[in-house]
């Protein structure tokens, strides 16, 4: 079975280039059967903090992409680190450095004067262990010296660096501490990891990583590296090109399914299908679609995607995200009274939201409460004339059927039977029913509001 997994470090939010590599990696795994694994890279114990956990945990839990098994906290493997080097070290593929700090800047400056390369090559690599001082070391790699490593990418192609170009590097520092290249090749290779993907600031790690792999004689798994998320400009993106945040989106109020389909689509595209589902989603994600240059990042194509999966989702569930919208801002949530007529209304406040916002915008007439203080742009329009005549359309009102039909066949009559049309009737209608100017239509608010609630606005606009 494919196994994934996202690896993040937990030293800030989740941002929208990790949650990019973590839904990649959640479409792969999903739309194969497959495992999709969290593990915590925790092992800069400076920088990572619980709080960062937290909202990593949250905003992945936000986009709905769930992980299997437990988070795996890479420092809480330590021990198992440990014990790779030591193997490492008796099978003689990894050797004791006693190289000091001075020593290792001396030979950089004699190779610097030469004009060679700079990477250390220390004289303990094939030393006779009997000659070895009584002194804190270092546990290195024996890296190859000579040919190539070439990293098979699913993403990059076959991307070959020059053995020379790879030094012994450190596995276990002088006081016993693992390093984080080897930890990352062991835990993948420990979790069963199959497919890495990732972005590509760490296509270099993976010639590390497979040194590893190889000197304990593991697979090396199926490596595609992606290329970074640029802003609109052409540069990486950055704080300066807006939020970068993923709990930023949340509270900017962008629905999930709308942020898996933009995020799916940064980077990696099949066919010209824009707008898609999360079943379409994982049925087509591939990584030979998989772009090679950087994707740039387009709200506004973000914003019409989160329209078109507002408009075409189930009214309930909308409803529901709707709450944690409000939640995770801190507003209130909505009574049972204003959400039946929400649900009633959603088939008109859906059309060309974008957002939540926009769709509680839309929602103002359903959300305001009687009585209804209008807006200055529409109390304008509730003047003696326009009042005298919603006073006496209430009547029609009380005996009209309550369908779309019967409602603008009576209001057409009514308008002609006050030499009007009913277009300039609209204006004080929707300044008594909504308090507001632009609003959903007259009919589809009084559909949604039913005879009752409508009858007494427009009467107090009336009085
Ligand atoms: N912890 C690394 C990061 O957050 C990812 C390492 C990996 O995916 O191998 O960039």
């Amino acid at each position: 079975t494919i196994v994934t997994r996202f690896a993040p470090s937990p030293t800030g939010f989740l941002h929208i280039g990790g949650a990019r590599t973590a839904l990649f990696n959640w479409l792969y795994a999903r739309g194969r059967g497959g495992k999709f694994l969290l593990r915590i890279e925790d092992t800069d114990r400076a920088r990572s903090t619980p709080e960062a956990t937290q909202a990593i945990l949250d905003g992945m839990a936000w986009l709905g992409l769930d992980h299997d098994g437990d988070a795996i906290s890479q420092y809480a493997r330590a021990d198992r680190h440990r014990e790779v080097a030591l193997e490492l070290l008796d099978k003689g593929a990894a050797y004791k450095c006693f190289a000091t700090q001075d020593e290792i800047e001396a030979f950089r400056e004699a190779a610097r004067a030469e004009n060679r390369s700079t990477l250390f090559q220390s004289p303990w690599r094939d030393a006779d262990p009997s000659s070895h001082p009584d002194a804190p070391y270092v546990i290195r790699i024996k890296a190859p010296r000579d040919g190539a490593t070439v990293i098979r990418d699913e993403v990059q192609g076959d991307v070959t660096i020059r053995n020379d170009q790879l030094d012994d590097m450190v596995l276990l520092r002088s006081d016993g501490n693992p390093v984080y290249m080897l930890a990352v090749a062991v835990d993948d290779h420990d979790m069963g990891v199959t497919h890495v993907i990732r972005g590509d600031d760490h296509l270099n790690n993976a010639a590390r990583q497979m040194m590893i792999y190889t000197a304990m004689g593991w697979p090396v798994p199926v490596y595609a590296h992606i290329p970074l998320i640029h802003g609109p400009d052409g540069k990486k993106l950055s704080k300066r090109h807006g939020a970068l945040g993923v709990d930023e989106y949340r509270r900017m109020g962008y629905p999930a399914a709308g942020m898996r389909n933009y995020l799916a689509r940064l980077g990696w595209s099949h066919g010209d299908d824009e707008f898609f589902t999360d079943a379409q989603a994982q049925e087509w994600f591939d990584l030979s679609g998989i772009g090679k240059s950087p994707a740039r990042f387009d709200v506004k194509k973000l914003e019409n995607l989160c329209g078109q999966h507002i408009a075409t989702s189930d009214d309930a569930a909308l409803l529901h995200e709707l709450q944690d919208y409000l939640s995770a801002t801190g507003q209130p949530p909505l009574t049972d009274a204003i959400l039946s007529r929400m649900q009633a209304g959603m088939y008109c406040l859906k059309e060309r939201a974008k957002t939540f916002p926009e769709l509680l915008d839309k929602a103002e007439f359903i959300l305001a409460e009687r009585p209804i203080s209008p807006e200055p742009k529409a109390a304008a329009q509730l003047d003696d004339v326009s009042r005298r005549i919603l006073k006496e359309l209430t009547p029609h009102l009380q005996t009209a059927t309550w369908t779309r039909d019967d409602l603008e066949t009576l209001a057409k009559h009514f308008a002609e039977s006050h030499n009007t049309t009913f277009g300039k009737l609209a204006g004080p209608l929707r300044a008594a029913l909504a308090g507001r100017s632009a609003t959903p239509s007259v009919f589809d608010m009084m559909l949604v509001l039913g005879r009752d609630e409508t009858i007494a606005r427009l009467s107090d606009a009336a009085a």
